[in-house]
């Protein structure tokens, strides 16, 4: 047996292996992730490293009289790094990556710390002096120059860039109250977070007997010995972040750290506040926005024990916490928890994995449970707790489902139908606030009928057909094409188009209907910066504005007490989207658009637009129903052998020549074929034309297999990869993608 071992792990990037031969004696002992003692460099001195690879022949290309014999394993607990790289082992095998390439994903890497400059602004006046000054302000409607003041009042420092980001005061009222003496700004030198919070002694909130009952069975279960994962199913406001809080702080007790993981775009300043007070220093936060030595400095403070809750999206799941008690999954159903890149990892996969190796319960939670973990529940693999109720009060939303056919029959072509457009006039008269959702993904046009809704599909796979340049029909899965069709083939109707709209169209339209009307505009286009998210949310908040229109932005977390009327325009965008989880996404957002009206003491409205009214994604939104969306959706999964009744893979061609992609594809499906009879339960679908069919230059080509076995699947794709590396390819490149999120 033969080992490959790393030297140093965290190196920028991991280090070659090397090849080192395992002796009988500490065969037993010896496994991936391994800390083996082996003789190194010059003089052979003796070092530590980590097993990556076990190989019966060596995989360096040196005599084999000339591979040293490793010294020992090195006994005592696992060390977070071993059980990092078990994880990436699990990562390769079921993703399909290289071994280096899943390290380098899982295992920190060592960067420079800088110091960075931060600005912070101090009071410069007594209390009473700030809160003349703000009640001055407020009468002479300076609202920004008020809050600036009030918030010194509470907080004698703070960070400017909060100042001028989630508080949205303009930096020239910073300046002019520098001038007047009310504050001054200082520089100073930080290896800090971009963030500074209040510390604040909340007391935490009487759990409710529901609640209670959630931590009262996590505590006798690990007491019991059993390390579960479970699943908290309640809607926005039923008290699921309370629950983490309380498990959290039992995690702590038993002296082991916890690490929660919430979607990039939760992260926002009202949700980490709370965990900052409750859990002040013991707390931090890793997000795409930090630098990367920002990132390691969190990740070192983990290392070093100084903290014990790391807060993040997908990437936080790999800090090396030495203890690890809990992994806490939030909004568990989004999509952002695959990762797009390769390797094209699901962290919730990836959590449960790392609960098995370190001992750690994996708690996940959501209003949408994913169709994924929602099968896992109803097959008994994974114990459900309920929240029944909101704990915020407030009414849910009346919900008003729209027609846009009828619409349409009835001379109206614009964007607003008519209950719409008056329930927009009425909150303007009452001075409440409206959001408008535009549902945008599968924005590249299926192709629908205006008068009966008709959706192009394909024939062989149940997925709505792409409008591609030119107008030619494709089926994303296996490749089908077919002219663009001039007639609905259902009623005849010439009134047959793929649908085109953008949020800017959609502000140009809100402005010519309601001219009176203060828009603000979410979307890619004007978050570009890492506060202006949080600075249009607050203006919203403040009431700058009569309208918020946005992306799916908009229906994440965040509580507007004035918003009465939430308004979808149309709903069947992602309806249409071209793959097998489009119907699934469709009702999470539509049901998170829904329940975002109706947070204070008012009547809410809340008006989906669709062309497809009867469509059960649509009308189980409506209703707020997720078990009945859940039962049509897990029909249609059986029913087409899509996960999770079974497993799906994707093997991603790319090259620069047409012609030889595709041949090259093509062969690998003919080789395959036979492997397939055998295994006669995998199904192979393709070769296709990907759907995006040619990225830069690149061609990319799509073959699927699915079947209700992972193993075989994993089989499948190791043979391709063996055989793709012993081809001489002209650049050709191929990635894996296990049960694929998105279309590729
Ligand atoms: P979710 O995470 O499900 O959206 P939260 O935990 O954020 O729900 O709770 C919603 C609101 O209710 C928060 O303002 C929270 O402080 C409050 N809350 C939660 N649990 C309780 C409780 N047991 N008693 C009183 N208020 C609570
Ligand atoms: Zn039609
Ligand atoms: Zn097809």
């Amino acid at each position: 047996m033969f080992a490959d071992v790393i030297v140093d792990i965290s190196h920028k990037n991991v280090d070659r292996p090397f090849c080192y031969r395992v002796p009988d004696a500490i065969l037993p002992d010896i496994h991936i992730g391994s800390k083996v003692e082996m003789p190194f460099g010059q003089g052979d001195r003796v070092r530590t490293g980590y097993v990556i690879g076990l190989n019966e022949n060596p995989t360096d290309e040196i005599e084999e009289s000339r591979i040293k014999d490793l010294r020992g394993v090195v006994k005592g607990s696992v060390s977070a790094e071993e059980n990092l790289i078990a994880l990436a082992a699990f990562i390769k095998e079921q993703y399909g990556s290289t071994m280096i390439h899943a390290l380098q994903t899982v295992l920190p890497v060592k960067r420079e710390i800088k110091t960075r400059e931060e600005r912070m602004i101090h009071a410069g006046v007594p209390e009473l002096t700030l809160q003349q000054g703000a009640l001055e302000a407020l009468k002479k409607k300076q609202k920004a120059k008020a809050r600036l003041l009030e918030e010194l009042v509470t907080s004698s420092r703070i960070n400017y860039s909060l100042v001028t980001g989630k508080l949205n005061v303009p930096a020239q009222t910073v300046k002019s109250l520098e001038k007047a003496g009310f504050l001054t700004i200082e520089v100073v030198k930080t290896e800090e977070l971009p963030f500074t919070f209040r510390r604040e002694d909340t007391r935490p909130n009487a759990l409710s007997d529901e609640q209670q009952h959630i931590l009262d069975t996590v505590k006798r279960d690990r007491e019991n010995g059993e390390i579960k994962n479970y699943y908290i199913y309640g809607i926005t406001g039923s008290g699921k972040t309370e629950v983490y809080m309380g498990l959290i702080e039992e995690c702590l007790k038993e002296g082991k750290q916890a690490i929660l993981l919430i979607p990039e775009i939760s992260l926002t300043y009202q949700n980490l506040q709370r965990f900052y007070h409750r859990f002040g220093n013991k707390v931090s936060v890793v997000h795409s926005k930090l630098t990367d030595g920002e990132k390691y400095r969190q990740i070192k403070r983990a290392m070093d024990g100084e903290i014990s809750i790391m807060i993040g999206p997908r990437s936080a799941l790999f800090t090396p916490f030495r203890n690890l008690g809990l992994i806490i999954i939030d909004e568990e159903h989004e999509p952002s928890y695959k990762s797009e890149s390769m390797p094209k990892y699901h962290a919730r996969e990836v959590a449960i994995k790392l609960g098995e190796l370190t001992g750690a319960n994996v708690v996940m939670g959501s209003a949408t449970p994913s169709v994924d973990a929602f099968y896992r529940i109803q097959n008994g693999e994974l114990p459900m707790f309920r929240l029944s109720r909101r704990l915020t009060g407030g009414e849910l939303a009346k919900v008003h489902v729209v027609d846009m056919k009828e619409e349409l029959a009835n001379g109206n072509k614009t964007v607003f139908s008519g209950i719409l457009k008056s329930m927009i006039t009425k909150r303007l008269e009452d001075g409440e606030q409206t959001m408008l959702f535009l549902n945008r993904r599968g924005y590249a046009g299926s192709v629908v009928c205006r008068e009966c809704g008709e959706v192009i599909k394909c024939p062989h796979c149940d997925i709505s057909l792409s409008q591609h340049m030119g107008g030619k029909l494709v089926c994303h899965y296996c490749g089908y094409e077919t002219e663009s069709v001039k007639k609905c083939p259902k009623c005849g109707s010439v009134r047959i188009a793929g649908f085109r709209a953008g949020t800017e169209q959609i502000e140009e339209q809100i402005h010519k209907t309601f001219p009176q009307a203060v828009v603000l505009r979410m979307d890619a286009d004007t978050t570009k910066k890492a506060e202006d998210y949080e600075s249009i949310l607050s203006k919203f908040a403040s009431g700058e504005a009569d309208i918020l229109l946005g992306t799916q932005m908009i229906v994440k977390g965040h509580d507007f007490r004035n918003v009465t009327l939430m308004g979808v325009l149309l709903a069947d965008m992602s309806l249409n989207g071209s793959d097998y989880r489009s119907a699934e996404r469709t009702f999470q957002l539509l049901t998170q658009a829904v329940g975002r009206a109706g947070r204070g003491e008012l009547a809410s409205d809340a008006v989906i637009q669709t062309y497809q009214p009867e469509h059960y994604a649509v009308t189980f939104a409506a209703a707020q129903d997720y078990e009945g969306f859940y039962e049509e959706e897990i029909a249609y999964r059986e029913f087409l052998d899509y996960p999770p009744a079974g497993h799906m893979l994707s093997v991603q061609f790319f090259g620069p020549d047409w012609k030889r992609l595709s041949q090259l594809s093509l062969g690998i499906c003919r080789e395959i074929e036979p492997m397939l009879v055998e295994k006669a339960s995998v199904s192979q679908i393709g070769p296709g034309k990907a759907a995006l069919g040619k990225k830069k230059d690149i061609y990319r080509q799509v073959v699927y297999y699915k079947c209700k076995d992972i193993g075989r699947l994993i089989a499948v794709k190791d043979y391709i990869e063996k055989r793709i590396g012993s081809l001489s390819l002209n650049g050709e490149q191929i990635q894996f993608d296990m049960d694929p999120m998105n279309s590729f």
